[in-house]
């Protein structure tokens, strides 16, 4: 999966462009990785989930893509759905990212952790003959990682799986590193995250390390402001049907109370976005996404601890 760095070098520019960095940004970016041994190693896992955030980013096609970015572009050690290695052959890739990138790699965590009967019901594979938890690997690759982003919003929140009655106790990642990893745990909310937060925070963490965050454990650059504050139906009268133009406040829109920046970086590579397609938003990226008092169906005492709570 390596790539020599001259390829690095042309997606350098390429992807720093697509982000919107600027030209002394490219030419930082460039310097780093030409002072640097190898490509920036990233360890993926996945737990509680649907997978969706890892296809949201491959199905990205017009700009830089994240698995272009995560695949050839700098050093994917270890992902389940696109590595080809299985079985101890695949955990032995994490061993050794450990033991020959300590501090420096980036653990990214995509779905919720099972915490229930020592998190036993999310299994990525066996270590010693014994099955090895997504938890207990959390905790043990986590704290030798140099940053960890938490993809999607169930792992930075909880989301869906950790929705009442969360019959494996789903915790969050900051929850489960809670102390362990001091300053430098990301949320990356979305369900699923958007490839260009993901694609441009990892390109931040290189050129410039931990960015600002919001209280909720956001880069506050992308997230910082509520949607309804951007949301181009601002000054339009409240609609009562889904499909009409104007503001879904009414229907119970959750932009007022979602931060992300879905009006501007849109989806699908920027064809649309929730309420310019007709919809209200659900505050997919929001910490309270699915929880009881809001939605009706709600999380369970599974879901506590951590600073957003
Ligand atoms: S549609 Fe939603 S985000 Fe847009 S103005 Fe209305 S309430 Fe705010
Ligand atoms: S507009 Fe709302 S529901 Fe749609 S992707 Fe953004 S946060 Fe999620």
């Amino acid at each position: 999966m390596k790539i020599s760095r001259r390829e690095f070098l042309k997606w350098c520019s390429a992807s720093a462009v697509a982000v919107g960095l600027n030209k002394m940004d490219i030419i930082k970016l460039e310097s780093m990785v030409m002072a640097a041994e190898t490509t920036p190693p990233v360890i993926w896992l996945q737990g509680s989930g649907c997978s969706g955030c890892s296809i949201s980013l491959m199905n990205t096609v017009r700009q830089t893509t994240i698995d272009d970015l995560l695949l050839n572009k700098i050093s994917m050690k270890y992902h389940s759905n696109l590595m080809t290695a299985s079985g101890d052959l695949a955990i032995s890739s994490i061993d050794e990212t450990i033991s020959n990138f300590d501090g420096q790699f980036i653990l990214v965590v995509e779905g919720g952790i099972p915490t229930k009967d020592n998190g036993i019901y999310c299994v990525i594979g066996e270590k010693n003959g014994q099955p090895w938890t997504l938890m207990d690997a959390v905790q043990e690759i986590g704290p030798k990682a140099k940053y960890v982003i938490a993809a999607g919003t169930c792992s930075s929140y909880g989301g869906a799986p950790a929705a009442g009655p969360n019959p494996t106790e789903v915790q969050t990642l900051s929850t489960i590193l809670n102390g362990m990893t001091a300053n430098k745990v990301i949320n990356l909310p979305g369900c699923p995250v958007h490839p260009y937060n993901l694609t441009k925070t990892i390109v931040d963490l290189l050129l410039y390390g931990m960015p600002s965050l919001t209280y909720d454990g956001k880069p506050s650059s992308l997230y910082g402001t509520e949607i309804h504050e951007r949301c181009p139906y601002e000054e339009y009268n409240e609609v009562s049907s889904l499909g009409e133009i104007g503001c879904y406040e009414e229907l119970g829109c959750m932009g007022p109370r979602t931060d992300s920046n879905c009006p501007s970086r849109k989806w699908n590579n920027q064809v649309n976005w929730c309420i310019e397609s007709r919809h209200q938003c659900i505050g997919c990226s929001d910490k309270n996404f699915l929880k009881s008092s809001i939605y009706g169906g709600g999380y369970s005492g599974g879901y506590s601890g951590g600073y957003h709570d």
